[in-house]
């Protein structure tokens, strides 16, 4: 199937891009990678009657490494991501995610930002950009502003962007002293969207009792959704193996409320929850105290 008509235009900076945006509002789409904007206007459940492709902005893609974490492009595609050493350098636990989502081709074209604007509920990165309490950079013809990840996603495929905005950057914190991490999901084939996953992010205090605990899960929602029950149950408890189920039974009991649709039912969801809370916070645990951790 073909897409319906539309107008598009091909900005060479993102101040031209940014005009356009505020010229065309609610009916323009930014065209970032394509890889999900195209197959949905394909089936015709996106309409926009103007494209704003940013392609050829050269200045959007980029991963820095500053003194305590990483500032990524919104236009930096998924491969850059997978393959940067700044990455596997300074964040772990992100190049751990990165292939985890969707094929080779699809991570060739799709980009950080793309990812983050779609917020697929299935998708990794919202559930990373909310454990590591992330930031993101929206910019319009009115100014710049950043958006804490747990205000940025705000119901399915939603996100706090307003029509005219770009999000042009993304900043990842690194994680504190005595951190851990793991992310883990379970997909019907390798390279599908997840049936449930989850992103874990631990620290732990001078006598190894849980500080934080901030478990993000996805496919269980209409975005991604952090596991607050479950966190209460482990602060100041040591992380024991007893302490690490009952969180687990807490965030598939009380922290999510997932569907029932042609993939999976509510209820198998909901298990998926509890064996993935348990596999990722004995992980994210083990790397918080010191111990070698291998499969993620
Ligand atoms: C078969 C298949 C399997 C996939 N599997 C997974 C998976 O397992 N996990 C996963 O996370 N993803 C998966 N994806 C999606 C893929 O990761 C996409 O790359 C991503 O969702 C969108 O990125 P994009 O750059 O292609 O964005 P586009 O498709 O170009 O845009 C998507 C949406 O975001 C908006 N947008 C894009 N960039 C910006 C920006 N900078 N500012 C404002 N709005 C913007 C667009 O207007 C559009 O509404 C899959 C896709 C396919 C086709």
């Amino acid at each position: 199937m073909k897409p319906p008509p539309f107008e598009y235009f091909a900005p060479s900076s993102l101040p031209e891009a940014l005009e356009l945006m505020n010229q065309h509002g609610y009916g323009a789409k930014v065209l970032a990678g394509g890889q999900s904007l195209v197959p949905t206007m394909n089936f015709r459940l996106a309409n926009p009657s103007v494209l704003i492709d940013l392609n050829r902005i050269p200045d959007l893609g980029y991963i820095r490494s500053w003194s305590d974490g990483l500032s990524i492009g919104a236009m930096t595609r998924h491969v850059q991501v997978e393959k940067s050493p700044k990455v596997l350098d300074k964040m772990p636990l992100l190049h751990a995610t990165m292939p985890r989502i969707a094929h080779p081709q699809i991570r060739n074209r799709g980009t950080f930002g793309g990812s983050l604007a779609h917020a697929d509920p299935a998708a990794e990165l919202p559930a990373l950009l909310r454990a590591v309490r992330g930031q993101v950079k929206a910019q319009s013809v009115r100014g710049e502003r950043w958006i804490d990840a747990d205000d940025f996603f705000v119901d399915f495929f939603t996100t706090a962007l307003e029509p005219d905005e770009i999000l042009t950057e993304v900043r990842l914190p690194g994680l504190a002293l005595r951190s851990g991490w793991a992310m883990d999901e379970v997909a019907r084939r390798h390279g599908d969207f997840a049936l449930v996953g989850v992103t874990t992010v631990v620290r732990v205090n001078a006598s190894g009792a849980c500080d934080e605990a901030r478990m993000v899960f996805f496919g269980v929602g209409d975005g991604p959704m952090l596991a607050e029950t479950a966190a209460g149950v482990l602060r100041g408890e040591q992380p024991t193996d007893d302490a690490i189920l009952a969180a687990a039974e807490a965030a598939a009991q009380k922290d999510v409320d997932p569907p029932t649709d042609v993939h999976a039912t509510a209820a198998y969801r909901r298990h998926l929850v509890k064996v993935l809370a348990k596999r990722t916070l004995r992980r994210a645990f083990d790397r918080a105290l010191g111990k070698e951790v291998h499969n993620d």
